[in-house]
This record gives structure tokens, C-alpha cells and sequence, in this order.
């Protein structure tokens, strides 16, 4: 398998300033409570796909819940497997 090395996960610092950035509220469902900061509950899914031309960079990263993210994935039709947990 090609492995093309781009940088696409988001440092800790990246994670910990999209996360106060949005408060810690997950831009998926948006339900109004803080993610809790773990690698089970806690995700960051990059706005723009990275297959798309994203990158690891704060503006194109948003906090979301892990299972929101893996229903968003469905509901884009994208279920790339996308690791940008903790
Ligand atoms: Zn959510
Ligand atoms: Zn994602």
C-alpha cells in the first residue's frame, strides 16, 4: 500500500486550541455540553477532506463527538477512515 506522507492529523496544540475555539462543543450535533476531553468521546474532523486538498491547520478543524463523526462520514458518503482522535 502507497503511503503518501502529508501531515493531516492535528497536533495536541492544534486539538487544544480548536477545541476552546469552539468551546468544546461538538459542531455536529451541537448538543450544549463540552465534549469531555478523551480519546473515546472526543474527536476532530477536518472540515475540508484531506483527500480534498485539507490540512492539518486550526482553521479547518472543528471538535466532534466520535459518534457524530462517524455518522457524519455516512451521511457525506465518505467513510474514509479518517483518524483524527485523540
Ligand atoms: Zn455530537
Ligand atoms: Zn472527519
Amino acid at each position: 500500500m502507497r503511503n503518501r506522507r502529508k501531515r493531516k492529523n492535528f497536533t495536541l496544540e492544534q486539538k487544544g486550541y480548536i477545541y476552546f475555539k469552539y468551546n468544546g462543543i461538538c459542531q455536529f450535533c451541537k448538543r450544549d455540553k463540552r465534549i469531555k476531553w478523551n480519546k473515546d468521546s472526543l474527536q476532530f474532523h477536518h472540515v475540508k477532506f484531506c483527500n480534498d486538498g485539507g490540512t492539518a491547520s486550526i482553521n479547518n478543524g472543528i471538535p466532534i463527538h466520535k459518534e457524530c463523526h462517524v455518522k457524519l462520514h455516512q451521511e457525506k458518503g465518505k467513510d474514509q477512515a479518517e483518524k483524527s482522535g485523540l
